[in-house]
């Protein structure tokens, strides 16, 4: 499937739709998720269009991945939860819904369910504007 420019996220990137900033540089883009599948769910994406992990250049990868680690860091800092899960979906059948590559940031807790994902309800602005700005201070 080709790239379609009208996705969610190429949208938040254009400054097209609003998005609860957490981190910017010249490859990368990191913000709240709207849905979060739990407290500090954080997605960070590459600024080149590319669809999936198939798609993007390795040089892209890089930055992602490391952009990633990096606001993993902070996203762990401010919530300090018992582990960290870090996901990325290829393709509607592995689960992915906005088709412009992204890592989620999921802080996890010992004995609280993980909400399927896809399930979850919209987060509340607020709060999600205070989580960005509490990551943000730790980058
Ligand atoms: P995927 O299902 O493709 O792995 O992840 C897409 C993620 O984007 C989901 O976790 C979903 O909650 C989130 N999402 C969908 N629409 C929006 C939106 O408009 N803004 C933000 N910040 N996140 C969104």
């Amino acid at each position: 499937m080709a790239y379609d420019p009208e996705n969610i996220f190429a949208k938040i990137l254009r400054g097209e739709l609003p998005a609860h900033k957490v981190y910017e540089d010249a490859h990368v883009f990191s913000f709240m998720d709207i849905f979060p599948q739990g407290k500090g769910h954080t997605l960070v994406i590459p600024k080149a269009p590319a669809e999936n992990l198939f798609d993007l250049p390795g040089d892209a990868l890089a930055n992602l991945i490391q952009a990633t680690q990096k606001v993993s860091v902070a996203v762990r800092d401010v919530f300090e939860p018992d582990g960290v899960l870090i996901a990325q979906f290829n393709g509607a059948a592995a689960g992915q819904t906005v088709f412009h590559i992204h890592f989620h940031i999921i802080p996890r807790w010992e004995g609280d369910a993980l909400p399927g994902h896809g399930h979850t309800g919209r987060g509340d602005d607020a709060e999600l504007a205070v989580m960005a700005k509490e990551i943000a201070a730790k980058l």
